[in-house]
């Protein structure tokens, strides 16, 4: 019997998470083991028995994950050792979006501090630290999943911020940390357009900072034969992407079911650590 690998998907009660959950279940049947995830409780037990009654010949696990809590990240990784041993995929899915601090942005809009604090909580720390704690529970072979966004890409920020961006010297997630202060600090004042050092959206900063950490700082943090992708799922219908939004969830899952499913484990020089859309890579 063929063992079965292990995925485990943050934020999967609803969205891309949920549709990713049902596409490994539906399209690989019997394959995979899926662990998954949500902040809140009554709303990840309600996808996780709609997932149990719709594919109950599948191997899937609940628990509570709340990526922001770093007791809530302990209890995870304590579950996962204790009732797995080892986890092959990880999908770093879970993501926040005050609305309109991406879409149909008020005139003159800049994110307040609050909103800068909370987006890179989760999007970006929360992310990291998942990262950082799972690495030591991820097999030798195994693949870790960030679901970024074009958003995040550094063409939407001021020239000297791309060129901070590009220079890998030091890139350190202290160096992360320090950028993330500068935003906040942006965020406190109204800035005039010469002092304007990143671009209003605590989203765009947030995926774009993620997305250096998994091209400067990826690769040295897993093994030889781990991979790490970069994912944009492109504009989805789901609560945060709005109805407004071209792509089904399915269509926007493609290219994280093509790594998860298609893609071999072990090493991967042409997408690792790299940012990758409609199953090809693209510029950061
Ligand atoms: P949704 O808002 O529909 O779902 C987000 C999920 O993340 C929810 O399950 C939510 O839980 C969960 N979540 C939020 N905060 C936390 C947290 N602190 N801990 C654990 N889970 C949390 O978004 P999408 O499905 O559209 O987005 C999924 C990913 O795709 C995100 O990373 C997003 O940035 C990315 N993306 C989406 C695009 C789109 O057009 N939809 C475009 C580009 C990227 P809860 O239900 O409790 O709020």
């Amino acid at each position: 019997q063929q063992i079965k690998r292990v995925v485990l998907i943050t934020g999967s009660n609803k969205g891309l998470g949920f549709g990713l959950v049902e596409d490994i279940l539906s399209k690989s049947s019997q394959q995979f083991r899926v662990i998954m995830t949500a902040r809140d409780q009554q709303r990840g037990e309600q996808a996780f028995q709609k997932i149990k009654a719709k594919y109950p010949e599948e191997e899937v696990d609940f628990h509570l994950l709340d990526i922001e809590d770093d007791q809530s990240r302990e209890s995870i990784v304590k579950y996962i050792s204790e009732k797995y041993g080892k986890i092959d995929i990880l999908v770093n899915n879970a993501a926040y979006l005050l609305t309109h601090d991406l879409f149909s942005q008020p005139e003159g809009y800049q994110p307040s501090v609050e909103t800068a604090k909370k987006t890179f909580s989760i999007n970006l720390f929360g992310t990291i630290q998942m990262t950082q704690e799972i690495v030591p529970f991820l097999t030798d072979d195994g693949k870790i999943l960030q679901i970024s966004s074009r958003a995040g890409q550094i063409s939407r920020q001021p020239q000297q911020t791309q060129q901070l961006l590009n220079n890998t010297e030091a890139f350190t997630v202290q160096k992360i940390t320090e950028l993330a202060e500068d935003f906040y600090k942006q965020c406190e004042n109204k800035i005039q357009p010469k002092d304007q050092r990143w671009s209003f959206s605590a989203y765009e900063v947030s995926k774009c900072l993620l997305n250096a950490f998994i091209r400067h700082v990826g690769l040295s943090l897993i093994k030889q034969n781990q991979s790490m992708y970069s994912i944009t799922p492109g504009w989805v219908k789901t609560d945060m992407g709005t109805s407004n939004a071209p792509r089904t969830v399915e269509e926007g899952n493609d290219t994280s079911y093509y790594l998860i499913s298609s893609v071999p484990f072990g090493r991967n020089d042409q997408l690792n650590c790299k940012f990758i859309a409609d199953r090809n890579v693209i510029d950061w």
